[in-house]
């Protein structure tokens, strides 16, 4: 025991938090450093919200969540009881992992992906292993086909943005029948297929996605996992063991209309992307490369740039993008898809610095 430490000190459980991007005050900040998506909500999000029934706040809320379940899963051609709905996807996963983890063997997730995954491994003292990514930042597929107590890809994954195609998804699945294999899609709007798909031929198959990127809805706090009704029974089973009540109102009511606008979700999406590719092209001929991307941001790096440095000039600019203090990634940055303006204003700025160097 430390010297001075009380008893009850010792059973205090002890982890070293995730540590989430910076979230400024200053609203004159060009923020492309968390991943959010620069436009508004579905324009039903702002109508509802001010049109809310203070009165009704008296009482719980739907613990089924019934009206957002049955839209979402209207919106993906699945049953009711095939959708589970938690306070933004962190809060599916977290249950996620709480649910079905409960192996001896370790848990098969890659060293370059969502950094907070190894921190709900060491909350929940669940093993895991991490196969490294190859030297094209892809995933090697075969490192799952080995015993394990579960499968967890981000795909696309995170912060690398590169979107593995479905066979490639369906061929780790095949090869895990014994685990439950969970797809965390959070970029997947911006992708291609997902793994939705793949559910009523696997019912060890979960997919995960989330209303802060696609939808502009960080600040909301919704996410959501699409799987078989025995996994979905499950999630449910611990979350009612946990707290009944975890979306309040006004989430329910905003995420409903959220999903139902298909029109307005499927148009900010295509701005998204064009943005993206004019963002591309710009990257380029500044002489930065960046990883093929399926999300709302691009893994940039320059050949004559230091990262950090110019993570840290552009700080200095008001210009907040995301640096990784890891090995292999430590000269990179991932910069967020902002609005057209926002990212005239990055790339001034990247233009004048390249030119003084
Ligand atoms: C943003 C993100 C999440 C979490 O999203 P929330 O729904 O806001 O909690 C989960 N996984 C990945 C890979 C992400 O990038």
């Amino acid at each position: 025991m430390v010297m001075n430490m009380k008893v009850w000190e010792n059973n205090i459980r002890r982890v070293k938090p995730y540590v989430p991007g910076e979230q400024p005050k200053d609203q004159s900040i060009i923020k492309l450093n968390t991943n959010e998506n620069p436009y508004p909500p579905a324009p039903g999000v702002a109508k509802v919200l001010n049109n809310m029934d203070v009165d009704k706040l008296k009482l719980y809320p739907d613990p089924t969540m019934g009206i957002l379940v049955d839209e979402i899963a209207d919106f993906y051609n699945v049953d009711s009881n095939q959708v589970f709905v938690g306070v933004g996807s962190d809060d599916v996963l977290a249950m996620s992992f709480l649910t079905f983890f409960n192996s001896d063997k370790p848990i098969l997730f890659p060293d370059i992906t969502y950094s907070f995954y190894p921190v709900w491994c060491d909350l929940y003292r669940i093993p895991y292993e991490n196969p490294a990514l190859d030297n094209n930042f892809r995933i090697v597929k075969e490192d799952y086909y080995k015993d394990n107590g579960g499968v967890l890809i981000a795909n696309p994954n995170a912060p690398t943005s590169i979107y593995e195609d479905l066979d490639f998804i369906e061929d780790i699945i095949k090869h895990n029948p014994d685990s439950v294999v969970i797809i965390d899609e959070a970029y997947i709007d911006f992708a291609g297929d997902s793994a939705i798909k793949l559910i009523p031929k696997y019912e060890n198959l979960l997919v995960i996605q989330t209303f802060s990127k696609s939808r502009s809805m960080a600040g909301m706090r919704i996410g959501y996992a699409i799987g078989s009704p025995k996994l979905i029974k499950a999630l449910n089973d611990v979350k009612y063991s946990f707290n009944s009540y975890t979306l309040n109102l006004a989430s329910i009511l905003s995420g409903y209309e959220s999903v139902k606008d298909k029109d307005y979700f499927e148009r900010g999406i295509k701005k998204i992307i064009a943005t993206r590719k004019r963002a591309e092209e710009t990257f380029t001929e500044l002489g930065f490369s960046f990883l093929e991307s399926g999300t709302n941001f691009l893994f940039v790096t320059h050949e004559d740039l230091n990262a950090k440095k110019l993570y840290e000039e552009l700080r200095e600019n008001n210009i907040y993008v995301r640096y990784f203090d890891m090995p292999r990634i430590d000269n990179y940055l991932r910069i967020t898809m902002g609005t057209d303006d926002e990212m005239d204003i990055l790339f001034d700025f990247l233009k004048r610095y390249l030119d003084k160097i």
